[in-house]
C-alpha cells in the first residue's frame, strides 16, 4: 500500500512555483497578486486564510488579506470586490466561504470578475468547465487530479466513484475524472447500497463530510482512495475515510491531514499565477 503524500507533492510543486514567480517578476516587473477577503471571525475560516496567505509568501507572490466585520453589509462586500475587479495589479480574488447568513453567497461569487476568480466558483467558470472551454478550475478537484498524476495513477479507462455531489468538490472532480476518460459514478446520500457501489471503484473519492464513514467494506482490494474530508473529532482532524481499516485494503491512499488539503492551497497559487499570466497576453 502506498501513502499518497500530499504534503510532499505540494511542497515540490510550490518549490517549482517559487522559481516560476521569480522569473515572472523579472519578465513583467511585478509579482502575481492574490487578495483574500474574510468576513467575520469563524475560527476555521481564519485558519484557512492564514494558510493561503502563508503559501503566497512561500512562493514569493503578493498576498493580502482584507478583513471585514461579521456585520459587514452585502453592499460593502460587493463594493470591495468591485474595487479589486478594477485594480489591474490584482490577479486573483478569493472570498472565504462560508459568509454570514445575511450575505447572499451566490451574488458575491457572481460579482467576482471570472478572470480573477481563483476559486473557480463563478458561474461562468463552472459553465466553461462543463463545456470543455478554457476556465479557472476549482482548487480541490484540480489538486486531486494533480495528486493522482504525480502518484503515477492511470485514470483512463478506470472505474471512478465519487461520493458527494457538492458544487465545490463532488461534481467538478467527477467532471475532471470524466475528462481523463474514467468511467465515473457520482454517489450521494440517496445512493442505494453505497458500499457495493464504492467497491466497484478503482479510484474512490470521498467528499462527504462524515468522519471516517468509508470503511474497508467500501473499498476494492488495490483501489486508490482519495480522502477529501476534513472533520474535527475530539480536537483532531480526521477524513471521511477510516484510514486504519482502509489502508490495508487500498493500493494507495491519501492521509488526513497531509493529503488533499495541502494540494488545495497549492492549486490556489497555481490559479493565481495562471490568471496573472493570462492577463499579460
Ligand atoms: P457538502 O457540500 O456537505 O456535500 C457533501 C456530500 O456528501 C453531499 O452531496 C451529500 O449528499 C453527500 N453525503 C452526505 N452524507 C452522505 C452519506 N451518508 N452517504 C453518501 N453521501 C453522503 O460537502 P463538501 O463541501 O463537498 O465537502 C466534503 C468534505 O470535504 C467536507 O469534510 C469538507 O470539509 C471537505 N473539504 C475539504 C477540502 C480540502 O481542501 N481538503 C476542500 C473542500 C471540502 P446529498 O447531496 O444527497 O446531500
Amino acid at each position: 500500500m502506498h501513502i499518497i503524500d500530499g504534503k510532499r507533492i505540494s511542497q515540490t510543486i510550490k518549490d517549482e512555483m517559487k522559481i516560476e514567480v521569480e522569473n515572472l517578476e523579472r519578465q513583467y516587473g511585478r509579482k502575481p497578486c492574490l487578495m483574500v477577503i474574510i468576513v467575520g471571525d469563524n475560527p476555521a475560516s481564519r485558519s484557512y486564510v492564514r494558510g493561503k496567505i502563508k503559501a503566497t509568501e512561500y512562493v514569493g507572490m503578493a498576498g493580502h488579506l482584507i478583513e471585514l466585520p461579521e456585520d459587514c453589509s452585502e453592499e460593502r462586500l460587493l463594493q470591495e470586490i468591485d474595487t479589486l475587479n478594477q485594480d489591474t495589479k490584482v490577479d486573483g480574488i478569493l472570498v472565504q466561504l462560508p459568509l454570514p447568513k445575511h450575505i447572499n453567497e451566490d451574488k458575491v461569487i457572481a460579482a467576482i470578475a471570472p478572470e480573477k476568480d481563483v476559486d473557480g466558483f463563478h458561474p461562468e467558470n463552472v459553465a466553461r468547465l462543463w463545456l470543455n472551454q478554457p476556465c479557472v478550475l476549482p482548487c480541490t478537484p484540480k489538486g486531486i487530479i494533480a495528486l493522482l498524476d504525480k502518484s503515477g495513477v492511470d485514470i483512463a479507462g478506470k472505474r471512478a466513484v465519487v461520493v458527494g455531489r457538492s458544487n465545490i468538490v463532488g461534481k467538478p472532480v467527477a467532471k475532471l475524472l470524466l475528462d481523463r476518460n474514467a468511467t465515473v459514478t457520482i454517489a450521494h446520500s440517496r445512493t442505494k447500497d453505497l458500499a457495493a457501489v464504492c467497491r466497484e471503484a478503482d479510484i474512490l473519492v470521498a467528499a462527504v463530510g462524515r468522519a471516517q464513514m468509508i470503511t474497508a467494506e467500501y473499498v476494492k482490494e488495490g483501489a486508490t482512495v482519495i480522502d477529501v474530508g476534513i472533520n474535527r473529532v475530539d480536537g483532531h482532524l480526521v477524513g471521511d475515510v477510516d484510514f486504519d481499516s482502509v489502508a490495508p485494503v487500498a493500493g494507495a491512499i491519501t492521509p488526513v491531514p497531509g493529503g488533499v488539503g495541502p494540494m488545495t492551497i497549492t492549486m490556489l497559487m497555481r490559479n493565481t499565477i495562471d490568471c496573472f499570466v493570462a492577463k499579460q497576453s
